[in-house]
């Protein structure tokens, strides 16, 4: 029997919905508010292929969550509360209790909010909306889906770091990995597209404002570039990715920062943004290259540069390269970047078609490529719908 379903991903001041009909995947309404307690908050939503933009105060998550419920029913998408059947959340951290997504009950929620320490942006908005949809909506079954569960299939080698053991063992410091179900999601589609035979060592290459690698075997994570938490691995907009840990120490007495002001510089001042002192954006630093900014050229190139050694590593981890996967923002629009990597991957059989890649097609590997390279665009929100299905028992 079909149900409405309706999937949740909620950041630091912004809400995004996608209500679905299930098991059909058809989208009935989506929509994002944004600028959440900040100023000029705004509420857009689409329905039958109509968008709406409103301008109008939102406070907080709570009022957030009523928004979208009174839209769904003013505009007759549905009649009444209860037709939502499911409602699934995408929670930023596991730790590692949830190789699945779960139903969510009382220690659920106490886990989720006791891993508030590793993911202090996500995980108390994603807590707040499992709580308010709880409120609003009792009599549907709500789902945590979480952006670390796919990653719980690393090896030991791959999530371990050389600390003295009691620190994975008293406060579970390990890798852990994000993007989980961007990266399954795109996996699973690469599959399809390419049978099992193409698509037995995979890359996937999630580059959008965070950026993650993803080292896929069978299907399985192996290795990804997060780790304890989603500031490390590749250059992003504004985060730094991997580094020497001594020169964090170094910062805070030669600066007189304290840990918190290091924290907040290397999520928000450092990457692209950090490097070329001109955006996080790869659109603005690309404009800037090209006008002859050499702090932009060479931001540029250090983000294809980690990426490029990140795909050599991981093509080690799972010996050798059948399908490489780009997608997110930047891995989806931005074929100049794409073609920057590629080149780098000759030594690996990969061979892009120019044009193929100018037009974002689907599969842009030449004809004479060893390896497949595909442009997927993600869709985090149908896996946590197709979720809420299997662990509701909705199937
Ligand atoms: P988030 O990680 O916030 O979900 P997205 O996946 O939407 O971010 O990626 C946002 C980033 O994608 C932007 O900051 C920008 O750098 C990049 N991007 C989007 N469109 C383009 C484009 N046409 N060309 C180059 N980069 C783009």
């Amino acid at each position: 029997m079909s149900k409405k379903i309706l999937s949740i991903n909620s950041g630091s001041s912004s809400l995004k919905f996608k209500l679905y009909k299930m098991p059909d995947e058809q989208v009935l309404a989506s929509g994002q508010v944004d600028r959440i307690g900040i100023e000029n908050s705004t509420f857009n939503y689409k329905i039958n292929d109509k968008t709406t933009e409103t301008l109008r105060p939102i406070k907080n998550h709570d009022e957030a969550i009523k928004a979208v419920i009174n839209m769904l029913l003013t505009s007759g998408v549905i009649a009444n509360k209860n037709e939502i059947a499911g409602v699934g959340h995408r929670v930023s951290h596991g730790g590692s209790y949830y190789p699945e997504s779960v139903l969510v009950d009382k220690d659920v929620k106490k886990r989720i909010d006791e891993l508030s320490v590793l993911s202090p942006l996500h995980n108390p908005v994603n807590l707040i909306g499992i709580q308010d949809f709880e409120k609003l909506l009792p009599s549907a079954k709500e789902v945590a889906v979480f952006d670390t569960s796919f990653h719980q299939t690393m090896p030991e080698e791959s999530y371990m770091y050389a600390l003295p053991y009691e620190y994975y063992e008293k406060y579970g410091i390990r890798r852990y990995g994000f993007h989980g179900p961007s990266h399954e999601y795109v996996s699973l589609k690469a599959n399809e597209l390419f049978g099992n035979e193409k698509t037995r060592r995979v890359i996937s290459c999630h580059l959008g404002n965070g950026s993650s690698l993803c080292a896929i075997k069978d299907g399985k994570s192996v290795n990804t570039s997060m780790g304890f938490t989603p500031l490390a691995g590749l250059v992003m907009g504004s985060r730094l990715g991997d580094i020497d840990p001594e020169i964090l120490p170094f910062i805070e007495s030669k600066l007189g920062m304290d840990s918190h002001e290091v924290l907040e510089m290397l999520n928000k001042k450092s990457g692209l943004l950090g490097l070329s002192g001109v955006s996080s954006d790869v659109r603005d630093v690309e404009k800037a290259a090209n006008n002859g900014n050499a702090r932009a050229e060479m931001a540029l190139k250090v983000f294809v540069h980690q990426i490029q050694h990140y795909i050599g590593a991981y093509a080690s981890d799972i010996g050798g390269l059948d399908t490489l996967i780009f997608t997110a923002g930047i891995g989806e629009h931005s074929w100049t970047m794409r073609s920057a990597i590629c080149k780098k991957l000759a030594y690996l059989g990969v061979k892009i078609d120019e044009e193929k890649n100018k037009q974002s097609a689907l599969s842009i590997e030449a004809k004479d490529s060893k390896v497949k390279v595909a442009v997927i665009p993600t869709d985090e929100e149908i896996m946590i719908a197709r979720d809420v299905m299997r662990v509701a028992g909705f199937n």
